[in-house]
């Protein structure tokens, strides 16, 4: 659990009048491109488009270190489509609102019994570690790896 903006506070609401709105609102991904409603997205892992490494590129690199995959290819990790903001490992908090007004929640979505909260982990964690892994032996090997997927 980290200590990052809620969900409630990425979507712009700020009043239980506005949450319906923000979660039915169409918002562009910044990565693929669709158009999506953060109602159907969150914990949905819709996204084909995330790659972990994707920050540390040079512009010279042919490949993402997180996957070896051409730049432009597919994503290596299934995760959330977003607006701008960078998802990590991290479940992330959903404001009381949010939850109360979503009634379908994934397996992604989890309540916490001691704080009395909903949590839902926006990108797959297993995924995620695999490519920092990855990235660790391509920059411990000046040679470029075969792509395999
Ligand atoms: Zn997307
Ligand atoms: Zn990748």
């Amino acid at each position: 659990m980290n200590g990052g903006p809620t969900a409630q506070e990425l979507l712009g609401a700020t009043s239980q009048s506005s949450i319906d709105e923000q979660l039915e609102r169409l918002r562009r991904c910044v990565r693929c491109g669709m158009m999506y409603r953060e109602s159907q997205n969150m914990g949905a892992w819709s996204c084909r488009a995330y790659h972990a490494m994707e920050a540390y590129r040079t512009p010279h690199q042919p490949t993402y270190q997180c996957c070896g995959r051409a730049i432009g290819m597919r994503g290596c990790v299934p995760a959330d489509h977003t607006e701008a903001y960078e998802y990590d490992a991290e479940a992330e908090l959903v404001g009381e609102a949010i939850a109360e007004t979503l009634t379908t929640r994934n397996a992604r979505w989890h309540y916490d019994e001691k704080s009395r909260r909903w949590y839902v982990r926006r990108l797959d964690a297993v995924a995620l570690e695999r490519c920092f892994d990855q990235a660790h032996k391509f920059n411990s090997e000046p040679l470029n790896r075969p792509v395999t997927s």
